[in-house]
């Protein structure tokens, strides 16, 4: 435990100065913090591994840091269900479950959240014939703001179970968390250079045909990198990438040349439509096989800030077109390629997926440029096709303009009103976009 500590996200774009900066060891921690909080009139944010590029963790109050509320708790073999403590992270979780033959269904792009922040802002992969990593909570055991630890599920307190999965921390303290889990799977990771516009005439096939695409498009030119993982039996002859390749293109292509290759781009902008034509072109077609987790997570060492929003999928290509032609029209320079995934829908009140099928796009900005007006022109567009922001990624919409894309908002706010009257969870953030 440490007084006035100074916290700053992954990105490094939101700092903050809690009072109190707490690590507890065990659940009854948790509580007593909760109350110190409330007799010294704190507010109190959780923090988990501080990915998210919003202000949602943002505290003067005291902030938790579960570090230490780490492992599987509890397994169910029979309905393949864990218990997992909230403090442990995803890189920790993943080769656990594979020890037991288990597997989360689906995964974002990197295994560095902590299991409960992931949830909380509803973290994604693709995958029209699969959810967010949210849809997979079967139960949540929360500590709420006046020290009670109450555990709940669909059937217990199903309203409270719905508003607190993907509930920003606003409705208290997640220690514990309960997944229903698939077998561990294999996946076949197919990457191979296109053209956008072939990409999105043929998206509707190709995300029938493969249980994962997930489209790189390199903005200033029409080319992409398309990754298309499919799942395969345990028999299938199919082997992983040699080290060498996986370090090459992991730690020198992705990570330490593209940091230099960034940096180049921040002192001169002028270079990037080249730089990204030549990008598209480094990264050539690659085939393997491997463990599920080791498919879809991939290490991030650049930095970068991100908007990304969640699409009915009859809108992508209108929102890739209104995008591409903007940045065509404007004097600004993008390095980092957009992200395309889709999902299928789910029934979590505030996911961005809640009962509508999503493409994402997600736009990025290297942490040393500035946007040159691109996050907020991407805002103006989506808002036209009911775009649902990520939680965790740069937006600016407020309680007004979500309760009009989330149908069980008023919900979310009844439960709110309910578990944590006194908004001992709260910050700026989020009165801004649940209300005050
Ligand atoms: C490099 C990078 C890659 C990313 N890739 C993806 C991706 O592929 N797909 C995707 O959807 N997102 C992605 N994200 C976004 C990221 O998954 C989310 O922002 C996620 O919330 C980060 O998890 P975290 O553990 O860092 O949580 P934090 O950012 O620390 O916290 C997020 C929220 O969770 C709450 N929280 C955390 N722990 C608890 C708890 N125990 N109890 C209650 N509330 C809690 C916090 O209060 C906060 O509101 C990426 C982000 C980065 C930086």
């Amino acid at each position: 435990m440490s007084a006035t500590a100074s916290w700053s996200n992954w990105a490094g774009n939101v700092t903050a100065h809690p009072a109190r900066l707490v690590e507890p060891r065990s659940v009854e921690d948790v509580v007593a913090a909760v109350k110190q909080a409330a007799e010294r009139g704190q507010r109190v944010r959780v923090v988990g591994a501080g990915h998210s590029f919003t202000p949602l963790v943002a505290t003067d109050g005291t902030m938790l840091r579960l570090t230490h509320l780490t492992g599987i708790l509890e397994v169910d073999h029979a309905r393949r269900r864990v218990r997992v403590a909230a403090g442990t992270r995803l890189y920790v979780l993943n080769p656990l479950l594979d020890a037991l033959g288990l597997a989360l269904p689906n995964l974002g792009d990197i295994d560095r959240q902590g299991i409960a922040g992931a949830i909380a802002t509803g973290t994604h992969g693709t995958g029209v014939r699969r959810q967010g990593i949210a849809a997979a909570v079967t139960g949540l055991t929360l500590v709420l703001a006046d020290g009670s630890v109450v555990s709940v599920d669909a059937a217990s307190d199903p309203e409270l179970f719905r508003a607190a999965t993907v509930g920003l921390g606003a409705f208290g303290v997640v220690v514990e968390v309960e997944l229903q889990c698939v077998p561990a799977f294999r996946l076949r990771a197919l990457e191979t250079p296109g053209r956008l516009d072939e990409v999105v005439e043929g998206y509707e096939q190709l995300v029938a045909d493969h249980d994962h695409v997930d489209v790189h498009w390199f903005p200033h030119t029409d080319r992409v990198l398309l990754k298309r993982n499919s799942r395969v039996a345990d028999d299938d002859p199919g082997r992983p990438q040699p080290r060498w390749r996986e370090r090459l293109d992991d730690d020198l292509l992705s990570n330490k040349l593209y940091e230099v290759l960034n940096r180049a781009a921040a002192a001169r902008p002028s270079i990037v439509p080249r730089l990204n034509q030549v990008s598209a072109r480094v990264l050539g077609a690659k085939e393997y096989t491997d463990t599920s987790w080791r498919v879809f997570c991939t290490a991030r060492d650049v930095r970068f800030r991100e908007s990304e929003y969640a699409v009915p999928r009859a809108s992508l290509p209108a929102v890739l077109g209104e995008l591409r032609a903007w940045i065509d029209g404007h004097d600004v320079a993008l390095p980092i390629p957009v992200e395309v995934r889709s999902t299928g829908a789910d029934d979590v009140w505030l996911s961005t997926a809640y009962e509508r099928e999503n493409a994402y796009v997600a736009v990025h900005q290297y942490h040393r440029m500035d946007d040159g007006g691109v996050f907020a022109a991407f805002e103006a567009m989506v808002r036209e096709h009911d775009g649902r922001p990520h939680w965790g990624k740069l937006h600016t919409l407020g309680a007004e303009d979500l309760g009009r894309l989330y149908p069980r908002f008023g919900d979310v706010q009844r439960v709110r009103d309910r578990v944590d009257p006194e908004r001992r969870f709260a910050n700026e953030h989020l009165a801004h976009v649940l209300g005050p």
